[in-house]
């Protein structure tokens, strides 16, 4: 598949890998040199050589990684303009007027993705980073020595090093799959025509947003997961929904389905699955692969630094993100389980705190917040139930249908909820799940109070703009406020009035 190249390209191209980079002269030794400008990368960079620091920073492909390149940024511009194509065609739901067939022009949405993807690559651009006093290096990073890289033949020795060379996609083992052209994020932002029927291998966070966002577009698109629900980390009341949600949307659904070959007949791509003993072959004309990743550790030359991976083969790394190695630490998809790019900043933080100085701050002592971008969005922070359960931490929960805010009412996006899980006898939030439209905004608060010790009671005392749907979170914290309501403490209160 060829890259379209177009205005938008060329100016990202000419923001995170302008042609004809000449990389600079390296200095003699440097405080950190930084391996892989993703999110991890450029925010380790940045706070480093803004505190004084001398910085490189490498990177062999593009600058921004594959947040900005091919990962939240375009799946997130795709999926504005798929909600829209779906409200279109929910048009009457609204009170208004749209064609009866609506008709989709995904190059139109491709391009769009293509100029937001442009401008916001200019914050990551390669001069905003040399700017920034960064010595940037384009090229291939490998180890030559514990305190030594080497970039394409050049030798930059350091005092500290970060690994964040993020990940890649994992490419499931089914025979034929290597003999069709298959999609991931790699190449999927890359296409200009919808394929008219595709199949999504994988019923994560990435196959469940793109399979959603395809399906609106037009694609008739079949979405196979080999467990009996989508988002397997999720509760199972949210990924019910998402079910639901898929159906409704005209999305064919196929849950305990293995993918288990595909061919190649009559210039025709099929694919063969079984689900629960029954097989069943397809024909499609585009199969893309969203079966999770793989940390990028791969030609680094890791063990001639000390720096030991784990057996799922990310960097191993301590609480602190300190390698074996200790004058190198990680962070990003590199080395962390939850990979998304909040995760990548807040552990690039971490690195700059205890690899520049005596800092000890810890990984585990994050309180960290994601999102799934589907509609309806599907956000969780902190403790799942089951998690306190293993634990041995008593749980109450209090949930909210989004059917009962005004506000979800009024903008017909009354799917979904709000839970909230405290420790039993106190308000000390737990964590919590909201499935909603906008679930992604709205459980930022909830993070909040968790992070500065503020107790579900007390958000009950927040005021919250009427009509919103994070009113959904005051009426779970009101809930939460009514149980220290007593027999003796009401009885009390009514003996006050009646005296
Ligand atoms: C389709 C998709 C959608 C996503 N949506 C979201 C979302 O909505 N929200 C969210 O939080 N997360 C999302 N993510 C996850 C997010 O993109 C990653 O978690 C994030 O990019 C990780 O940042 P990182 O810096 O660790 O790694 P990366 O972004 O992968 O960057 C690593 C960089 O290191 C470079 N590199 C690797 N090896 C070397 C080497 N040896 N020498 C030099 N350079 C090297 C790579 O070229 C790359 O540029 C999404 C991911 C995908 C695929």
């Amino acid at each position: 598949m060829n890259a379209p190249c177009d205005t938008f390209e060329r100016q990202r191209l000419a923001n995170v890998h302008p042609p004809g980079w000449r990389n600079p002269e390296p200095a003699a030794r440097y405080h950190l040199v930084v391996i892989g400008a993703g999110p991890a990368g450029l925010v380790a960079a940045k706070g480093a050589a803004g505190l004084g620091a001398r910085v490189a920073l490498i990177e062999r492909d593009l600058i921004g990684g594959d947040c900005l390149n091919v990962g939240c940024v375009p799946s997130k511009a795709l999926i504005r303009t798929a909600r829209l194509y779906a409200e279109m065609r929910n048009a009457a739901h609204y009170g208004a007027r749209a064609p009866d067939d609506v008709q989709v022009d995904f190059a139109a949405a491709m391009a769009r993705m293509r100029q937001l993807r442009a401008r916001i690559s200019r914050s990551d651009s390669i001069a905003a980073m040399a700017d920034a006093g960064i010595d940037v290096f384009l090229g291939h990073a490998r180890f030559v020595s514990g305190d030594t890289v080497d970039v394409d033949g050049t030798r930059l020795r350091f005092d500290k090093a970060v690994i964040a060379t993020g990940s890649r996609p994992d490419m499931p083992d089914i025979p034929g799959l290597g003999e069709i052209d298959l999609l991931t994020n790699e190449n999927i932002f890359d296409l200009t025509e919808l394929p008219p029927r595709l199949l999504v291998i994988g019923g994560g966070p990435l196959g469940c947003e793109l399979a959603q966002a395809f399906s609106r577009f037009g694609a008739s698109t079949i979405i196979a997961q080999d467990m009996p629900l989508f988002l397997p980390k999720e509760e199972r009341d949210a990924a019910q929904l998402l079910s639901d949600a898929f159906a409704r949307d005209g999305l064919e659904v196929r849950l305990n389905t293995k993918v288990t070959a595909v061919r190649v007949e009559n210039g025709e791509k099929i694919v063969d699955m079984v689900s629960d003993d029954h097989h069943s072959s397809v024909p499609v004309d585009a199969v893309l692969a969203g079966v999770g990743r793989l940390p990028n550790v791969e030609g680094m030359d890791l063990h001639l630094a000390g720096v030991e991976t784990t057996d799922s083969g990310g960097v191993r790394v301590d609480d602190f993100l300190r390698t074996s190695n200790r004058r190198i630490y990680a962070a990003g998809d590199a080395c962390m389980d939850y990979k998304f790019t909040d995760v990548a900043d807040a552990t690039a933080r971490i690195v700059v705190r205890n690899a520049l100085f005596p800092g000890r701050q810890r990984v585990s002592a994050l309180t960290i917040p994601w999102c799934t971008y589907t509609d309806p969005e599907i956000a969780h922070v902190g403790l799942y139930v089951r998690q306190a359960n293993e634990l041995g931490i008593p749980v109450r929960t209090f949930t909210v249908p989004m059917h009962e805010v005004d506000r979800a009412i009024l903008d017909g996006e009354q799917i979904g909820f709000v839970k909230i899980h405290v420790a039993q006898r106190s308000d000390k939030i737990l964590g919590a799940t909201i499935v909603a439209s906008r679930a992604g905004e709205m459980i930022n608060e909830i993070t909040l109070a968790m992070v500065n010790g503020i107790g579900l009671n007390r958000l009950a005392n927040v005021i919250h703009a009427y009509p919103t749907q994070a009113e959904a979170i005051r009426k779970a914290a009101n809930a939460c406020n009514r149980e220290r309501l007593t027999p003796f403490i009401a009885g009390l209160l009514r003996w006050w009035i009646r005296r």
